[in-house]
């Protein structure tokens, strides 16, 4: 061990998590694995062609560091055509290596050391992250729980804010609870953000895995669009998690300014997957439909399986994930649940703790992922209920 080294602040405490102790435990056990959100749902045939054909035709060099005019012109046909939202493929919109690049470019490139990043609790892991590398603080912003449901709590917003908060993140779908934040909770949310002159970074990456009602953005709100980064990727969408295409529109000072950090972070990746993407974006929307009304059936005989667990589970209106609660089977506590579960069950879940960053958060909430064959759901839920 060499004495005179330790790990820099940014990095210290940040090891290995218990996304990696899950999944080693389901390896171990072989447990049906519901921890992380890796889909085992195919990718479209045309796409993985397309990608192929791209590989040996020779797309395997660097891209151009905002990415190819193919992808961000599809790109911004998407956001025109889905959201009524114009941007110009010439400067409002980049292509980074997933949306967690996107989400570090942008945080580094809108916060100074000391500012503070809101965040609604629980959040994605990256986001508090990549907030400290960029010497900021992310402030938690309470989700409430109402009955099956999480929702905003606009007090709890504006208690947050203070003359350092430069950025909110928004999450919509949210990751890890499922929430979809409604028309009256956005409208609510910008006015907020108007109000203090506030950047919304928002993580739509679920945009097209809405079960319930429909995904909205908040940069087609009045006076949104100048203040709000648009994140969105391929992973999600097309189930392709490995590529780490990711995308970013905005108005084109704040793109840039992305792109500056972005060009030092990776410069530009994923040649032969932007040229495939580009093509498929255009027809998203068949494939889409496809893809959700497979999620949906898994989603139903999940929360199903869940309730006849005994598992009270939250409504799941998008996303991978449904939340329950872990109480009724005498667990106060779901990192617990989730060290047991394999050996009691043969069935691997996240504590949703791993999400929340207040200490007051709640602890018997545990995360369930149905990203996967309908087989690998039905035989967890099978389990689950042969365990109460
Ligand atoms: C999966 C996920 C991401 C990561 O997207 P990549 O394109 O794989 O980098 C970002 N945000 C949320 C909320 C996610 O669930």
């Amino acid at each position: 061990m060499n004495s005179e080294w330790s790990p820099a602040a940014r990095v210290r405490g940040m090891g290995a998590s218990v996304f990696t102790e899950m999944t080693e435990l389901a390896r171990e056990t072989g447990a049906v694995n519901l921890g992380q959100g890796v889909p085992e749902l195919a990718a479209p045939e045309s796409l993985l062609k397309d990608v192929a054909a791209a590989v040996l035709g020779g797309a395997n060099q660097y891209p151009p560091a905002v990415g190819f005019p193919a992808l961000r012109e599809a790109v911004a046909a998407h956001q025109a055509r889905r959201y009524g939202l114009e941007y110009d493929p010439r400067d409002e919109v980049l292509v980074t290596t997933g949306a967690t690049e996107a989400i570090a470019a942008a945080l580094l490139a809108l916060c100074d050391p000391g500012d503070e990043v809101l965040a609604f609790d629980p959040c994605y892991d990256a986001y508090p992250a990549v907030a400290r590398f960029a010497g900021a603080t992310l402030v938690p912003v309470p989700l409430a729980l109402d009955g099956d449901a999480f929702a905003l709590d606009v007090a709890a917003l504006r208690a947050a804010i203070t003359p350092r908060t430069r950025v909110l993140v928004l999450n919509t779908p949210h990751n890890p609870t499922g929430k979809v934040f409604t028309a009256a909770e956005l409208a609510a949310v910008a006015e907020v953000c108007r109000e203090h002159g506030l950047t919304v970074v928002t993580d739509e990456v679920y945009e097209h895995l809405v079960y319930d009602g429909r995904h909205r953005s908040i940069a087609a709100l009045p006076g949104m669009r100048e203040r709000t980064l648009t994140l969105s990727s391929a992973g999600k969408t097309f189930n392709v998690t490995g590529w780490k295409v990711g995308w970013v529109c905005g108005p084109a000072e704040l793109v840039a300014a992305v792109g500056a950090a972005k060009q030092f972070l990776t410069y530009a990746s994923g040649t032969p997957y932007q040229e495939a993407l580009a093509r498929m974006l255009g027809g998203v929307e068949a494939w889409a439909e496809e893809l959700r009304s497979t999620l949906r059936r898994n989603r139903d005989i999940l929360s199903e399986g869940l309730t006849r667990a005994g598992l009270r589970p939250f409504r799941a209106e998008a996303g991978y994930f449904v939340q329950a609660d872990v109480r009724a089977w005498g667990y106060p506590d779901g990192v617990r649940f989730c060290r047991e579960l394999p050996l009691r069950a043969g069935v691997v879940a996240i504590p949703t703790s791993a999400f929340y960053l207040r200490p007051d958060a709640p602890s018997s909430l545990v995360r369930f992922s149905f990203c996967k064959r309908e087989e690998s759901v039905r035989t967890a839920v099978e389990k689950l209920i042969q365990a109460i």
